[in-house]
């Protein structure tokens, strides 16, 4: 594995940028997607340095697995959301832009299609609320 420990989730990681924080623990942090692909759209992240999927050790993605199920459960009831799409890349060919694994957690609604991928910043103030939103029932 080549990890590129300059990307800007392992930045995240580390304290170096800020990001709308949503959950953490141990092993996994998840926060807002800046250019979101609809309204509460989050990522969730391992704290391993690991640029794909298969960089992954059975355990490390049982637990990111399990946190991601946490997180859309959660963000359907905060964003009233009539589904859950998860998309995860692996590879730049495969339409990875940030080498650091991470899943998408991103509500849909009925009759509204996707906003093109990491194209359009959010506005920040909605994207604190929506992140405001999403913790308090993470973490009640
Ligand atoms: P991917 O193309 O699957 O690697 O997705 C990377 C995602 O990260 C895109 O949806 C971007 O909008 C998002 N993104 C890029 N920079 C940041 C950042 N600083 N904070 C939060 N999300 C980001």
């Amino acid at each position: 594995m080549n990890y590129n420990p300059n990307n800007i989730f392992a930045k995240i990681l580390r304290g170096e940028i800020p990001a709308y924080k949503v959950y953490e623990d141990t092993q996994t942090l998840a926060f807002m997607d800046v250019m979101p692909q609809s309204d509460g759209h989050t990522l969730v992240i391992p704290r391993v340095a690991a640029e794909t999927l298969f960089d992954l050790s059975t355990e490390e993605l049982q637990s990111l697995i399990a946190v991601t199920q946490r997180i859309a459960i959660a963000a359907k009831r905060a964003f009233h959301a009539d589904g859950m799409t998860l998309m995860q890349f692996n590879g730049s060919a495969a339409g990875q832009t940030v080498p650091h694994v991470h899943f998408h957690v991103i509500p849909r609604y009925n009759g509204k299609s996707l906003q093109s991928h990491s194209r359009t910043m959010a506005n920040n103030e909605l994207l604190a609320q929506h992140a405001e939103h999403l913790r308090a029932l993470l973490n009640p």
